[in-house]
């Protein structure tokens, strides 16, 4: 046959994720760890992996890293899932609790997966935008319009809801008190994301509240804070009811064996990891600073993530120069909705930060 028929119908008018990958010397635009995974556990990792038999397929759930898992969040090991990456489990959930018929509710701007997720799975998408403004401080705030969000999640046409904390891009927290009033607004499954709440003060870990709520969970990964992202490691935190959902919809290998161990390897390493990211914290802090009012003079997120979300007038031509002149990569969403002459900066070494800061402040002279 010379032709094909057409794919489904719903697949017409989307375009395939697009991480905007390009070649670069100084990667500051997928905010993932400057460092990589501890030595110790990468050497341990080593050790595991050469006794490890890999002709034989994985166990299905992961369950010693599960089990690991459980014992950190002194959880039971079924109330964990470990996914290829959240981005699995993202998808999971709408297969689980979306659908034909069914709503997902969102705040954009936030992480474009769960606008596809629900697209791929008929689910119906619900956006209720975050505000913009720039306070007398010249903080940039894109925070969530709470009212509007328990308003509409009370409305009770709601199967699911997706909110990350921090958010991507913008930085952002919810407070415990929001997602607490969420979870008694409504039955819905409430998902929040904290693919990057090791860099968060501890206030906003949500985990706290899996005790009080059967409709509550929660999104971690390895691929932040742990240096793991090319591993593809996540896992999701709930009752054991929203989670036996989940065993029904996943792939039955999608963790393989390599990276269950490396994730486990890492989890051994809690120590180093901490030292990490305390270090990027205290860059992340340091950047804002200079990117904001009192150095560079733009408006500027005041970040719980690994990542700063910057405002610069002739966003398109700073992000291009950046990557043209100096070979640094960030990201551009200046051309989405709410996002206008928005860059996103990941958090580097010490001296890639050094060099983006001297790049910019070059290119806005
Ligand atoms: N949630 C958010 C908010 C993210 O930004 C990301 C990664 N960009 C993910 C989930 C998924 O991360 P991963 O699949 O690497 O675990």
């Amino acid at each position: 046959m010379r032709i094909v028929r057409p794919a489904a119908a719903h697949l017409k008018d989307l375009q395939p994720y697009d991480p905007k990958y390009l070649p670069a010397r100084v990667y500051l635009n997928a905010s993932e760890s400057p460092y990589g995974m501890p030595e110790k556990a990468r050497e341990k990792f080593m050790r595991m992996l050469a006794d490890e038999p890999i002709h034989r397929y994985p166990d299905p759930l992961a369950n010693d890293l599960r089990k690991a898992l459980a014992d950190k969040h002194a959880l039971s090991p079924g109330c964990i899932v470990i996914g290829n990456g959240g981005d699995e489990l993202l998808f999971n959930l709408c297969l689980a609790y979306g659908g034909k018929g069914r709503s997902l509710l969102i705040a954009p701007p936030t992480f474009s997966s769960y606008q596809t997720d629900a697209l791929l799975t008929y689910t119906t998408l619900i956006e209720v935008p975050r505000m913009e403004s720039v306070d007398s401080e010249g903080t940039l705030r894109l925070g969530v319009d709470e009212a509007a969000i328990l308003e509409c999640a009370s409305s009770g046409n709601i199967d699911l809801i997706m909110l990350a904390s921090p958010n991507n891009p913008t930085g952002d927290c919810l407070s415990r008190n929001f997602i607490n009033e969420l979870l008694e607004a409504t039955d819905a499954v409430v998902l929040i994301d904290q693919a990057y709440i090791e860099f968060a003060d501890p206030c906003y870990d949500a985990m706290p509240l899996l005790k009080d709520h059967a409709n509550l969970a929660i999104l971690r990964t390895f691929s932040k804070a742990y240096g793991l992202a090319g591993m593809r490691i996540g896992y999701l935190a709930a009752n054991t009811e929203i989670a036996n959902e989940l065993r029904k919809v996943r792939q039955p290998y999608s963790v393989n064996t390599v990276s269950a161990l490396a994730a486990l390897a890492a989890l051994g390493e809690e120590a180093e990891v901490q030292r990490t990211v305390d270090n990027m914290i205290t860059d992340r802090v340091l950047l804002t600073h200079d990117v904001g009012p009192r150095g560079v003079g733009l408006p500027v997120t005041e970040s719980e993530a690994n990542f700063v979300l910057v405002k610069v007038p002739g966003a398109q031509e700073v992000w291009q120069r950046l990557y043209d002149e100096y070979g640094i990569l960030v990201r551009n969403f200046s051309a989405l909705p709410g996002l206008t002459d928005c860059l996103r900066v990941s958090i580097g070494t010490p001296e890639e930060n050094t060099e983006f800061l001297q790049a910019l402040r070059n290119i806005l002279k």
